[in-house]
């Protein structure tokens, strides 16, 4: 059994960052941004009113004076004249600031007589204009590698980057297996249960970035299995869930070896989630998950995102964790890393109250996993845990 840092070491070695693609700035939202980008323009390219008003030599601003109005520049529909002494031109928020003026007096702040204006008091100091580049200046860099989320993306738009070059999708098949499994939507016998890991999983992936396959389920028999990984193949990575202990039926690593697995490891010391296997089948990183919907739902938290993160270009490096006080005591923990499910809210972390790995009830209703080191003491009410959100 070895420890989770360094099952992630192992299974970082598994994988690599995968080849680049271009896509439409449409199709790049949460794609992983693989080449650094820079703007190809000034943003505002000119200096740009923020309000709607009247455009003045700042200079000449003072209580109750009067303006002659000579014109006028709408956003798209700039005014190529220059404002001189006792001249205003009408403006509005986003409209070029015309030459000779370097502010802004707000409509509110004006009487309007004809082509007249006369100000208020106390205009104040600012003068309601944007500056050219505020923004950002032609040749700023949006840096990678980056995953890019939709600030990114109306940033690259405001940049004029149509095409953006990013990690390609890492391919993913997953492969249930057990006889007793069914696909959702599926009338079970009485002694089956529905295939559930998998479908949680491919969720988990696709947030990710990756692009998940779901393999037809692979029954409890060789040959089932040989056919499974034999569908898997194209894949970069192939995740069998269950079979993977020691039982009679459980035939994940004497197939996967058969067919020239070189095993990395076998068994973590941790809760849930010990009998977890990896290694190389030909081009493709196999991970073996243990089958009971909670180990295999934490698994993926704590070594397939990870790998999805190290194969999308974004480094290697483990699920982040945070600090956060506990509402409830919890017990002391045994010899394995243990990642107990809780909740965290506004008044700090509880763990729940049933951790059986069988319970996606459980799971479902919890939002965190509290991460407690092999042999930590029992912990009070105000102690600090680390989580991680799920
Ligand atoms: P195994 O590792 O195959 O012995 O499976 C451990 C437990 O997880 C058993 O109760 C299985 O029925 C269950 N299990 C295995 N694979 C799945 C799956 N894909 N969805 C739901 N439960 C599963
Ligand atoms: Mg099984």
């Amino acid at each position: 059994m070895i420890p989770v840092s360094q099952a992630l070491d192992e299974l970082f070695n598994l994988v690599s960052p995968l080849h680049i693609e271009h896509v439409a700035l449409r199709d790049a939202n949460n794609r992983v941004l693989a080449q650094t980008q820079y703007a190809t323009r000034t943003q505002p390219p000119f200096a740009a009113s923020s309000m709607d008003g009247y455009a003045v030599k700042g200079a000449e601003v003072e209580d109750d004076c009067m303006f002659k109005v000579i014109g006028e520049s709408a956003a798209g529909h700039g005014w190529d004249g220059t404002v001189g002494a006792g001249q205003a031109v009408r403006i509005f928020t986003g409209a070029p600031v015309p030459k000779g003026a370097d502010f802004v007096v707000i409509q509110e702040d004006v009487k309007v007589r004809g082509n007249l204006i006369t100000l208020c008091r106390d205009i104040g100091q600012k003068d309601n204009i944007r500056p050219a580049g505020v923004d950002f200046l032609e040749g700023n860099p949006m840096t990678a590698p980056h995953k890019l989320q939709p600030a990114d993306i109306a940033l690259l738009a405001s940049m004029n980057i149509a095409q953006v070059p990013v990690y390609r999708r890492p391919i993913v098949a997953l492969i249930s297996t057990g006889d007793e499994l069914v696909m959702p939507g599926q009338t079970p016998e009485p002694d089956q249960i529905i295939a559930s890991n998998t479908f949680g999983l491919a969720a988990m992936l696709e947030n990710l970035g990756a692009h998940p396959r779901i393999l037809p389920i692979a029954r409890d028999n060789e040959a089932s299995l040989r056919t499974a990984f034999d569908l898997a193949k194209g894949a970069d990575l192939v995740i069998t869930i269950g079979g993977a202990s020691v039982g009679d039926h459980d035939l994940v690593a004497p197939v996967a070896a058969e067919l020239g697995m070189k095993q990395s490891f076998y068994k973590v010391a941790m809760r849930p989630g010990k009998p977890l296997m990896a290694g190389k089948l030909g081009d493709m990183a196999m991970v073996g998950l243990p089958g009971n919907p909670v180990s295999a739902m934490v698994c993926g938290t704590i070594f397939i995102a990870p790998m999805i993160r190290a194969m999308l270009g974004l480094g290697r490096s483990a699920s982040p964790q945070r600090s956060v006080a506990l509402s409830a005591p919890i017990g002391a923990n045994g010899p394995r890393e243990h990642y107990m499910r809780g909740f965290a809210d506004a008044n700090g972390v509880h763990s729940a109250d049933q951790q059986d790995s069988s319970l996606l009830s459980v799971l479902s209703q919890s939002n965190v996993l509290i991460v407690r080191p092999p042999n930590d003491p029992t912990r009070d009410i105000g102690e600090c845990v680390n989580v991680m959100d799920i």
